[in-house]
Order: structure tokens, then sequence, then C-alpha cells
């Protein structure tokens, strides 16, 4: 909930690992979490050592830039590398390859129910390895995994437009199906394939348009949307009452502790961390022409915000129905395959996608179009007899089975099967037994 004396002031951060066959700067197989073993897709290049020399992964690229066309950004055509340098033992080289003032997209929007909001830029870096804490031989050690060294890593930095948990929610949502559908990242949150961090401030409710506060607080290492909104939501709560006392809250990194629901300190971050980038000597710039992003646009599907609004016009099907069903690209693709099939049988579209979406007739997803319609059909027999019409058959099934009627009433409850068995025969039509079972229940008792 939303102090209503103060504008909460949220910006997102998402790194997404891109699904390349090879990772960002070596031909090292990009698979670090299907790797039997630690460090076995590793090479000098992304082991880091001295001398080894980096080649881009034009296919990452490439990639960068269709995510940057799909949010609307526009495109550096004059791009390069650059050098962030700090210390980690994940981090080989003591420098990640990123970008700094030249990354491939900038102003870009999503957006939400709440707004939209705008993307500030997105950049392409490579990932660092992987440290895991464990104890060998009664002695506490940590371990480094490379595996996942120089795989390509997509940050998409939005603006601080965010008020809200549940807006931030619905932008992470929508971005992570935007690359879903894009087919170039898994956004595995629970692996770390996409990782949230989150910039919370709050200002003043009468502050001015544009107004930033000078302090933020940033949540890191958040693996789910549910704990996204969850650490939005405490963080506003938590800085509204210290400002309310007269104070300003800590400019610190935070962490979310799930199990106590809460945001708890790591680290007070006072000033700006210098990383004295550079421009990477061992890599060119990059150009693109204008004929290249033309290609790259073309290349670009159908985005969920365009399918459901040709659903909605070629299908007559509301807003709600088409967005649960266009969810993943692979659900949208099946089902414009029944659909299709659908119409040739003269079929209600609406009627078939509510019965689908209530889970009326069990259905497995990719299922054959012919199989999708004949069990709706099976469904459709069911609903034409009315409780009333089967109503009426019990009463004569009851009347001319009084003994049965009677031991079921005496305790004898499996005498019910006989019952069915006697009402279903006596409509002689395919209906759910289930259904039946319970209107005899309910007359018997
Ligand atoms: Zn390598």
């Amino acid at each position: 909930m939303t102090n209503s004396k103060y504008t909460p002031v949220i910006g997102l951060e998402v790194h997404a690992e891109l699904k390349t066959n090879s990772k960002m700067f070596c031909g090292c197989k990009n698979d670090p979490f299907g790797a039997e073993k630690p460090n076995i897709h590793t090479c000098p290049v992304c082991l880091g050592m001295p001398g080894a020399l980096p080649v881009a992964n034009k296919r990452a690229i490439d990639w960068t830039v269709k995510l940057g066309l799909a949010l609307g950004c526009q495109i550096n055509k004059f791009s390069k590398f650059d050098r962030k340098h700090y210390f980690y033992p994940d981090l080989a080289k003591s420098y990640q390859i990123s970008q700094f003032d030249l990354p491939f997209c900038f102003k870009g929007t999503i957006s939400t129910q709440e707004g939209e909001i705008g993307i500030t830029r997105i950049h392409l870096e490579e990932d660092t390895g992987k440290l895991l804490h464990k104890v060998v031989d009664g002695k506490k050690v940590s371990l480094i995994d490379f595996n996942r060294s120089s795989v390509p890593l997509a940050e998409i930095v939005s603006e601080p437009d965010i008020k809200s948990g549940s807006q931030a929610k619905e932008y992470g949502k929508k971005l992570r199906q935007i690359m879903r559908y894009l087919d170039i990242a898994n956004c595995d949150m629970e692996q770390g394939g996409m990782r949230l961090e989150a910039n919370i401030s709050l200002k003043p409710a009468d502050s001015p348009e544009g107004f930033l506060p000078d302090y933020k607080v940033e949540v890191k290492n958040i693996n789910s949307f549910r704990f996204l909104e969850q650490a939005i939501d405490f963080e506003i709560k938590r800085q509204a009452v210290i400002l309310d006392s007269g104070r300003v809250p800590t400019q610190e990194t935070r962490g979310w502790d799930s199990v106590k629901n809460e945001t708890f300190s790591q680290r007070s971050k006072e000033d700006a961390e210098d990383y004295r980038y550079f421009p990477d000597p061992d890599l060119a710039p990059i150009r693109f022409s204008e004929a290249q992003i033309k290609e790259i646009r073309q290349s670009l599907p159908e985005l969920p915000e365009e399918k459901v609004a040709r659903w909605q016009k070629d299908y007559g099907l509301t807003a709600e129905i088409t967005k649960s069903l266009t969810e993943t690209a692979e659900t949208a693709e099946w089902m414009e395959k029944v659909f299709a099939f659908a119409k040739t049988q003269k079929i209600d579209l609406k009627k078939l996608s509510h019965s689908m979406i209530n889970k009326k007739f069990h259905v497995k997803s990719g299922e054959r179009a012919e199989a999708v319609i004949e069990k709706f059909n099976q469904l459709h027999d069911t609903e034409e007899i009315s409780v009333d019409e089967i109503g009426g058959v019990i009463a004569t099934v009851f009347t001319g089975n009084q003994d049965a009627v009677e031991k079921y009433r005496a305790g004898q409850k499996q005498v019910i099967g006989f019952l069915i068995g006697q009402v279903m025969q006596k409509i002689g039509k395919k209906i759910d037994p289930k259904i039946v079972r319970e209107e005899i229940e309910k007359k018997l008792n």
C-alpha cells in the first residue's frame, strides 16, 4: 500500500542470460545449468588467462538489438564494449566486459495497467562465474565454477517510473514474456537465468514532475516476481516510517528474506563505485547500418500485445481470454490451429475458449485440433441435458427401484453405483457420471 504522503520512485534492473549456443566471447558451450561437472565449458578466454583474445558473439548482439526493437528502443549505430573493473573471485580477469556510454539500445517502453514504463537502455555484457560455499573435509570452502563465466547477459534498465510492487511485477512479467516470444532467453528465475534488482526511494507526493530523491535503496538478488512485489511494498512502508520521523533512509544495498518477508541491510553504499570504465582494446567497435537494423526488425515475430489485438478483432474474443491463451508463443500457436479447425466445424470460438480456460474438459497443450474439438463436442452433449431432465429420470428410477433406495438409506452406500447405471441407461446419452452421482446424492440425502 502506498502512503499518500509520498510517491514511490522505483526503477528496475533486469539481467537475462541469452540462450545462444556458445558463450559471449569464446566458443565454449553456453550451458551453465546443464553441465554435469563444474569448469568443463571453459577455455583461456572465459578463464581470463592473460593474452587470451575475446571474439564477440554476433548472434548475442543481434538478439540484444532484436529485444530493443521489440521494446520500441532506438539503436545505437555505433557501439562498443567497455571494461568494467572490480575485484571478486568469480571474475577471473578482474574486469567484466560490458557496455558503458554506448549501449546497443536506448529509450524504449513497456506499457502496464498503471501506466507506461520507460526503458533507459539495454546493454550486453558477460556473466561471471559462480561461487559455491561448501564444507569439504570438515572445512568451510568457497569453490568457483566458471561454466557460467562469459555467458551472454542482457541488462535491461528501466526509468524510475514504477510506482508500486504490483506494477513492477507486471513490468517484469511482460519483459519475460517478450524475451520468451523472441526465443532469445529462457528467463528461468530459479536457476538465475533472469535476475531482478529494484532501486526504491520515496519523494513527497507534491514534488514536481521529474524530481528525484537524494537517496536510493537497492534491493538485490530477487529471484521471483512475487518476492519483487513483496520487497517493494515492504520498502515503501519501511521508508515512509523513517521519513515520517524526520530522518532520511540510508543509501544501501538490501536483500530480501523470503522467510521473514522483509528486506535486510547488506552493505551501505554512500558513494558511487568507480569502475574505471574504458573501451576494451581487444574488441572492435560495432556498427549497424539502417539496412541491418531493418533486417532484424523484419525478423521480429508477432508480439504478445499485437497478438492480443488481432485475436480480439479476428476471433471476437475478450482481452482477458486472449491474454490467457497467448501467454506463451507455443500455446498461442497451438490455439490458432485449434481455432482454424473449430471454424471449419462451425464451432463458437468464444464458447470453446471459455470451456478451455475454465478447464471444463481435459486437454493437453499441443493436442491435435481434431481431438480437442471432439472433447469439446462431448462436453457440449453433456451440457444439453438440463439438471431438471436428469432429475426427472432419477425420480423414475427411484420409483422403480425402491429396494435399492431403501438399502442406500439404511447405510449400504455402494448401491449408488447401481442407481447411477440405471439413470445413465435411461438417459441414453454420453454424460458425465459425476454429475449424475451428485444429483442422485442430493435426492437421497
Ligand atoms: Zn571459453
